[in-house]
């Protein structure tokens, strides 16, 4: 496995995703692995006059907040698997330990675990 070749394409699809966290939401400045979804602006004057505004922008945000929530996860295992090529631990399984198919890793080079533990990902520690 080229670890220099699929470093690269964790790197552009780290700015990529981090892009798109920065237009729904804001990093946590004290846990970079943390991001909340902005709340649109809104003066208070047109809050109280406006209750179908109020109500826009709490939709908004909800919505924000399931897609924050998506790219935050992607965005640390991109991370985690940048980190993993560094530390010579990329392509095993979280789970088993066994090395992860390179199929697997060409499909989601961030994967965390072999195709056999794939559905326990999502339990693992972030
Ligand atoms: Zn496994």
């Amino acid at each position: 496995m080229n670890t220099e070749h699929v470093k690269q394409r964790l790197q552009s699809e780290l700015v990529v995703v981090e892009t798109e966290l920065k237009s729904v939401g804001v990093q946590n400045p004290k846990n970079p692995a943390d991001w909340e979804a902005t709340e649109r602006q809104m003066d208070v004057m047109s809050a109280a006059a406006d209750p179908n505004e109020a109500a826009d922008k709490q939709e908004e945000y909800v919505e924000n907040r399931a897609i924050v929530d998506q790219l935050e996860i992607r965005y640390n295992n991109i991370k985690r698997a940048l980190k993993k090529i560094e530390n010579g631990s990329y392509g095993v399984c979280e789970v088993s330990g066994h090395p992860i198919e390179e199929d697997r890793l060409l499909a989601n080079p961030a994967a965390r675990t072999c195709k056999q533990h794939m559905n326990e990902e999502k339990n693992l520690p972030s």
